[in-house]
C-alpha cells in the first residue's frame, strides 16, 4: 500500500493563518506589532532566495519585517554593532542572521551575541541548554516544523522508536532532544554509524536530514514506518533541475505508512515555524499569554 503523503504545503499554510489570526489580536487589543529582523551578509544566492521568501511571508501574517543586507567584507565587530542594536530596539521581537556566515567571522561567537530571547532560530547556547534540559526555550524552526507534522499525523508519538540521521546543530541534535521530550526512544546516527540500514529498520519514526540526495532506501524502512525527509539537495537529471530529499522518495513511499515529499513538506514549515517563534517571542516580550 502507499504511504500517506504528509502535506507540509498545507500544514504551514494553516500554521502560518493561525499566527497571522493571532498577530491581528496582538494588533488591535493591545497596539503591539511583532518585528522580525533578517541580517544577510555577502550574496550567496541561495540564502538571498531564502532571505527574500521570509521577508515577504513575514509581511504577510502583519508582522513588521526588517531586512540588514551587508557587504561579504563587513568585519566583525560591525556585524556585532548592528546585533546589539537590534537586541536593544524594542519594536524588534526575533533576529535571525541567515547562515552561513562568510569564512572571516565566528558564528559561534556571532549567534552567541543576540539576545537569546529573539534568537528566533534556537541556536544560542542558551537555548540549545535550556532545550537540552526540557526548559521553555526558542526551538529551531526545522525540528519544531518537524515534530509538529508527526504530532499531526501520529497524535502522541509517545514510546515510538525514532532514528535521526544526521547530527547537525541545526537539525539532527536539537531533533533528537524534541523526540525524547514527547518520549521517543531515540537513536542518533552519522557517518560513521556501523550498519545503517540495519538501524533504520528498527525505526517507527525516520528522519533524514543528512544532506546526501536521496541516501536512505526503501528496503531500510520498517513496513508502515512514518519518514520525514528534511532534505533539500538540487540535482540534474534527464538534463532537467531537480529537487530532491536525502530519502529515495518512490522506494521509501512503497514501505512507508507515511511520508514528508521534497519539495512541499518539511521546507515549507521551517518558515512557518520562524514566524510562530517570533510570536511566541514578541508575547513572552509583552508579557502576554503565548500560542500554544
Ligand atoms: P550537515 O551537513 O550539517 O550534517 C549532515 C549530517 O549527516 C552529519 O551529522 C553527517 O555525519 C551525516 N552524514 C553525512 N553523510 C552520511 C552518511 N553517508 N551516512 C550517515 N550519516 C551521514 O547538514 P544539515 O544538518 O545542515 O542539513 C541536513 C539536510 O537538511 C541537508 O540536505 C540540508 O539541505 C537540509 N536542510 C533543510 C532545511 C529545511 O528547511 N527543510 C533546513 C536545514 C537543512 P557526521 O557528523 O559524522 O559528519
Amino acid at each position: 500500500m502507499a504511504a500517506t503523503v504528509i502535506d507540509g504545503k498545507a500544514f504551514a499554510a494553516k500554521v502560518r493563518e493561525q499566527v497571522a489570526e493571532h498577530v491581528k489580536r496582538l494588533k488591535d487589543d493591545h497596539n503591539i506589532t511583532p518585528g522580525l529582523a533578517v541580517v544577510l551578509v555577502g550574496e550567496d544566492p541561495a540564502s538571498e532566495v531564502y532571505v527574500r521568501s521570509k521577508g515577504k511571508m513575514t509581511v504577510e501574517v502583519g508582522m513588521k519585517s526588517v531586512e540588514h543586507k551587508l557587504a561579504a567584507d563587513t568585519s566583525e565587530a560591525e556585524l556585532l554593532a548592528l546585533i546589539d542594536q537590534l537586541n536593544n530596539d524594542p519594536e524588534i521581537h526575533g533576529i535571525l542572521v541567515q547562515l552561513p556566515l562568510p569564512d572571516h567571522l565566528d558564528e559561534d561567537l556571532v549567534i552567541n551575541s543576540l539576545d537569546p530571547a529573539k534568537d528566533v532560530d534556537g541556536f544560542h547556547i542558551s537555548n540549545v541548554g535550556l532545550l537540552g534540559t526540557g526548559q521553555k526555550s526558542m526551538v529551531p524552526c526545522t525540528p519544531l516544523g518537524c515534530l509538529m507534522m508527526l504530532r499531526d499525523h501520529h497524535g502522541s508519538i509517545s514510546g515510538m522508536n525514532a532514528v535521526v540521521v544526521g547530527r547537525s546543530n541545526i537539525v539532527g541534535k536539537p531533533m533528537a532532544q524534541l523526540l525524547l521530550g514527547d518520549s521517543c526512544t531515540v537513536t542518533i546516527a552519522h557517518s560513521r554509524t556501523k550498519d545503517l540500514p540495519e538501524v533504520v529498520r528498527g525505526a517507527d519514526i525516520v528522519v533524514a536530514a543528512v544532506g546526501r540526495p536521496e541516501m536512505v532506501q526503501g528496503d531500510w524502512i520498517k513496513p508502515g514506518a512514518t519518514v520525514i525527509d528534511v532534505g533539500i539537495n538540487r540535482i540534474e537529471r534527464d538534463g532537467k533541475k531537480k529537487l530532491v530529499g536525502d530519502a529515495d522518495y518512490e522506494s521509501c513511499a512503497e514501505v512507508a505508512g507515511a511520508i514528508t515529499p521534497v519539495p512541499g513538506g518539511v521546507g515549507p514549515m521551517t518558515i512557518a515555524c520562524l514566524l510562530a517563534n517570533t510570536l511566541t517571542a514578541c508575547c513572552r516580550a509583552n508579557g502576554l499569554d503565548e500560542p500554544e
